[in-house]
């Protein structure tokens, strides 16, 4: 057996061991809270201020409306009700009703535009609404699955740890060392590599035949010259 073989194995469990505890830590990131509950409640925030704004532009032009109608009345009941004495003072009201009569059009076609502003901000408010309650809803399903995936994943963690204890006995000092002191290093964990193609299997640099034969039946340990890593040949 080459002198990488135990280390081999460990490297195998580490790897196990780093992709496990990653997984937990995603999902319990994920757990949380749900990025799209978060979107969704941003955008029903942003409906109801537009729809709070629409209902109060439609109130104050109905209010509007309203008091042109009031005015015009008045005028108009004087004028019917025969209470203008001079010709002047008749043709004047009757100008005053003109006006009215049209600022009263104007208004009640402001009146049915805001209306129909309302009435789309509203349903938008809804369907934000009912965006809401669905992205809670998949961030609950998802919940009780990814419990279950973590549950899943500790069982397994600790066994991984169990199955370390049993790689590292036999490993001698030194190869663990220089092991643990390689895989500190390197951002992927990976401390032994394997040969794969003449080549090694982390950076790909190419070996030549004395070091594929150290790294297969070696009986110390063999280092990739690019990237420093123990070599595990077959
Ligand atoms: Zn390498």
């Amino acid at each position: 057996m080459a002198r990488a073989e135990p280390l081999f194995r460990l490297q195998l469990v580490d790897s196990d061991l780093d992709a496990t505890r990653k997984r937990v830590k995603d999902i319990d990131t994920a757990l949380t809270s749900s990025p799209a509950v978060v979107h969704a409640r941003s955008q029903l925030d942003l409906a109801r201020k537009a729809r709070q704004s629409a209902e109060g532009d439609l109130k104050l032009v109905e209010l509007d409306a309203q008091m042109i109608e009031a005015k015009l009345k008045g005028e108009e009941k004087r004028l019917y009700e025969g209470q203008i004495k001079s010709p002047k003072e008749m043709l004047d009201t009757q100008r005053e009703i003109e006006m009215l009569k049209r600022q009263r059009a104007d208004a009640d076609d402001k009146v049915l535009r805001a209306i129909e502003a309302a009435d789309a901000a509203r349903a938008d408010d809804l369907r934000c609404e009912a965006a809401l309650r669905e992205a809670q809803t998949h961030f609950e399903a998802d919940v009780v699955s990814l419990r279950e995936e973590r549950a899943k994943l500790v069982v397994h963690f600790n066994a991984q740890v169990e199955m370390r204890k049993a790689a590292l006995t036999g490993i001698p000092q030194p190869d663990l060392e220089a092991y643990t002191a390689i895989r500190a290093r390197k951002p992927n964990g990976v401390a032994v590599a394997m040969v794969k193609n003449d080549a090694c299997g982390q950076c790909g640099e190419g070996l030549s035949s004395q070091q594929l034969q150290l790294a297969r039946v070696g009986t110390a340990l063999t280092s990739c010259p690019s990237c420093g890593r123990i070599l595990r040949g077959l």
